[in-house]
């Protein structure tokens, strides 16, 4: 099974920096999102692939004709919070308010029902366990915010977790790339980064892939900025001149589905909870 979700984001929208994470300098900046984001469906259209969108409020509220020509296109599209702060620097009132705002700013727009969230930077531990809680208060569904760097779990597959309301959110966790005995989030900057035939043959091992990505990361011309590091910057711009040509080998080996196809697919009464 493989699935393909991008996050639905700028450029700009880094988390850990103090200049960038604070909304207000957000509008100060050029949007390179619409040109990169149409490099991402020009693929899939062209491949015959479908993929979850999971959109920044923000965003979608500033430019409104993204959803539409999403929703045109027939992707799905779920919730990437309303203005990308870590949840770890959120109460419960704060995470419920941000994004119970994203989820009506999108389903407004969209006219669609909105069933899937991403937190930003797999921003969730034992600590803030209850933002499931909220979520299924929400109307969520399906969550995809989970991976190894936060469960140092080798083996990704598929979860239950049961919230507080007696329901269950089902979670479908990024998958991680096999390399050098280790493992790396499959996709964005460790996707531009690793070589193109480990990454093929870390995929075709595997049978639960999900893999994300953000517009920025099949832009060669993004920004470099004197807001973040150097090291940042350096972040930022590994690999972006073969990442597009990377991304059409694997959309050409592969078929892909959304979250919402591949949950019909997932034996859910034999799927472990998971425990934190
Ligand atoms: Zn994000």
């Amino acid at each position: 099974m493989y699935i393909l979700t991008i996050d639905v984001e700028d450029w700009y929208h880094l988390i850990n920096n103090r200049y960038f994470s604070n909304p207000k300098n957000w509008y100060d900046n050029e949007s390179r999102l619409m040109k990169n984001l149409e490099i991402i469906t020009s693929l899939l259209e062209k491949y015959n692939q479908k993929a979850s969108f999971f959109i920044v409020g923000w965003i979608a509220e500033k430019y409104p004709a993204i959803i539409k020509m999403l929703t045109q296109l027939d992707f799905e599209i779920g919730s990437h919070s309303y203005l990308h702060q870590t949840t770890r620097l959120l109460n419960k009132k704060a995470f419920f308010a941000d994004t119970e705002k994203s989820i009506k700013t999108i389903e407004d727009i969209s006219g669609k029902k909105i069933n899937s969230y991403r937190m930003p930077a797999f921003s969730i531990d034992s600590t803030n366990k209850w933002v499931f809680d909220v979520l299924s208060d929400l109307g969520i569904k399906y969550d995809s915010s989970l991976t190894v760097i936060n469960r140092r779990n080798k083996n990704i597959h598929p979860y239950k977790i049961k919230t507080q309301d007696g329901n269950f959110i089902k979670e479908l966790p990024v998958s991680t790339f096999k390399y050098l005995g280790m493992n790396f989030n499959s996709g964005s900057g460790y996707f531009r980064i690793l070589p193109l035939k480990k990454i093929i043959k870390s995929l075709e091992k595997k049978d639960y892939t999900l893999l994300y990505f953000h517009p920025r990361d099949f832009d060669s011309k993004t920004p470099i900025s004197f807001k973040v590091s150097l090291l940042q910057n350096l972040k930022n711009q590994m690999g972006l001149k073969h990442s597009a040509c990377k991304f059409e080998t694997v959309l050409n080996n592969f078929k892909f589905t959304d979250i919402q196809k591949a949950s019909l697919k997932i034996d859910w009464e034999n799927t472990k909870d998971l425990l934190f």
